[in-house]
């Protein structure tokens, strides 16, 4: 079995509300490896870049205020399966649609503040984590 990569962020909310311990533990429980971790913060126009994908819908001005708001942890899961695996424990985007047991449907403030943002696709993975961790994969990933 292969493993793969996916980005998650711990974002602003769920910082600030002291949960980065709360998400991680259910990462690990759910046998996604941690293999690189940092607190960090973005400006307004890093925020712009993480999400240019989103620069034309309504929304964007105010996700990336909210994204530029705070301290957000950002970490490479591994794992198999790891970016659905990760999708599937972070639940649905709007909490109100988000599965019981879900990090998002029982922590999520609403829509925009939604405490966790996982990589959806291999290639936007590698973009994601590359803006994070630039040349993270020459350094060697693998702890286990
Ligand atoms: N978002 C928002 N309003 C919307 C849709 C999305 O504020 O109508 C925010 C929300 O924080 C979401 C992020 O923009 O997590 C990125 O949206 P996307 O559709 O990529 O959702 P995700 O992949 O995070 O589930
Ligand atoms: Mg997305």
């Amino acid at each position: 079995m292969e493993s793969e990569q996916t980005l998650s962020i711990i974002k602003p909310d769920g910082v600030r509300r002291n949960l980065i311990g709360a998400i991680l533990k259910r990462f690990e429980e759910n046998g996604l490896i941690l293999t690189a971790m940092k607190m960090t913060s973005l400006s307004k126009s890093q925020a712009e870049g993480f999400y240019a994908v989103h620069r034309e819908r309504p929304f964007f001005a105010s996700l990336t205020d909210y994204m530029s708001s705070g301290p957000i942890v950002v970490s490479v899961l591994d794992g198999y399966n790891a970016i659905s695996k990760n999708r599937e424990l972070m639940g649905a985007t709007n909490p109100q649609d988000a599965a019981e047991g879900t990090i998002r449907k029982d922590f999520a403030e609403s829509l925009e503040a939604n405490t966790v943002h996982g990589s959806d696709a291999p290639e936007t993975a590698r973009e994601e984590i590359g803006f994070f961790f630039p040349g993270w994969e020459l350094i060697g990933s693998k702890r286990s």
